[in-house]
């Protein structure tokens, strides 16, 4: 926390605007529209829930097809399931481990040759790193595919100049606890369409159509933002720069002492800013003398707590028979990679001693 939330949360109790609604809830959309310079924003409960209205909002159905990165968090592609639409995973790209594009074009032409145009491109820009954008995009309006993004994990993050998350038509943004700043859970749907985040927002609140007594035409969900939640996200929103200089500071630490060690470290091209929500690295046994691991193992023994990468979706047990166009990638990046300690609050002391015990 950065000291200002609880400031928040005091104006809220103090006026009494607990939940669902309030003057807190309104702010926060207002921060966030203003930080990622995009038009429309509405607060939710999570990013989960956000990227299910999404969906929803582009019209996806059962039995759609929906493509989606393969190397993710299980929350951007569950909402799929929500919705019993069909999941086709696609693999990723060495240079930002984000979706390929040329694998992504090849899945595209191949779905529609089997005469399922996809509904939808969920994009991930993982780790805070962002994808190919400029490819990716023009791709999607080549075969007129709308694209999710799922920026969950890249608040903050841009290409060219431009925020993540305000590309594709809709994108999304998550506070969970372990993101780069948190409402202790909650997300946002963000869009330049007024259409989708009325239609979200509504959605989100039990899809109650405006008359005295509850009438509902829809089934909606209890998918809204408390003014709490709210509350906190506009002290966070205050500190998410300097929690950003603080986690690429990190990665420069890392990389500086480690590079030359058997360790490798996804770059930033000229054009892009990351984030750097963790830092993340591929492990070389030949150079270490020990894989991911034995490294992992050997931070544990002295309570330093690191973890491999997201278990690609194609590997899942539950969606072992789902559709993946692969060139494996995201096999390798899985094996052989280790997310670094890179929590906001880390002390330079702490650092040093993970540093210290990975050269050991
Ligand atoms: C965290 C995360 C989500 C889901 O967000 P929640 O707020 O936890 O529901 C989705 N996608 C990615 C890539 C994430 O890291």
């Amino acid at each position: 926390m950065g000291g200002k939330e609880i400031q928040y949360i005091k104006e809220a109790f103090d006026t009494n605007w607990i939940s669902p609604v309030g003057p807190h809830i309104d702010r926060f959309e207002k921060d966030i529209q203003d930080y990622a310079k995009v038009n429309h924003a509405v607060a939710l409960s999570s990013g989960t829930a956000a990227i299910h209205l999404a969906l929803i909002m582009l019209g996806v159905k059962q039995g759609d097809e929906v493509l989606c990165s393969s190397f993710t968090y299980i929350g951007s592609c569950n909402p799929i399931m929500y919705l019993k639409a069909i999941p086709i995973f696609i693999d990723s790209e060495w240079d930002s481990w984000n979706l390929d594009p040329d694998i992504l074009e090849e899945a595209i032409k191949d779905r529609i040759k089997k005469g399922k145009r996809p509904k939808a491109l969920i994009l991930v820009h993982l780790y805070g790193m962002p994808a190919k954008l400029n490819k990716i995009m023009s791709i999607a309006h080549r075969y007129g595919v709308p694209v999710i993004e799922d920026a969950a994990e890249a608040l903050g993050s841009s290409y060219e100049g431009k925020q993540l998350g305000t590309f594709g038509e809709i994108g999304i943004y998550s506070f969970n606890g372990n993101k780069i700043i948190t409402t202790s859970g909650g997300g946002v749907l963000v869009s330049n369409k007024k259409k989708y985040i009325e239609g979200a927002k509504f959605l989100s609140t039990q899809a109650r159509n405006p008359a005295p007594h509850y009438e509902h035409s829809e089934i909606g969900y209890n998918y809204r933002m408390s003014n709490i939640c709210a509350a906190i996200g506009i002290g966070q929103l205050e500190v998410l720069d300097s929690h950003i200089a603080c986690r690429r500071n990190i990665y420069i630490h890392y990389k500086k002492n480690l590079e030359r060690l058997g360790y490798s470290f996804v770059e930033e091209k000229s054009y892009v800013f990351s984030n750097r929500w963790l830092t993340t690295a591929l492990i070389d046994p030949e150079i270490t003398g020990r894989n991911r691991e034995d490294i992992r193992m050997h931070l544990e023994k002295v309570n330093i707590e690191s973890r491999p990468l997201w278990k690609p979706m194609h590997l899942q047990p539950i969606f072992k028979n789902a559709i993946f166009y692969n060139a494996s990638v995201c096999n390798k990046l899985f094996e052989s990679g280790l997310c670094l300690p890179s929590g906001s609050n880390l002390s330079n002391d702490q650092l040093n001693s993970i540093i210290t015990r990975l050269t050991l």
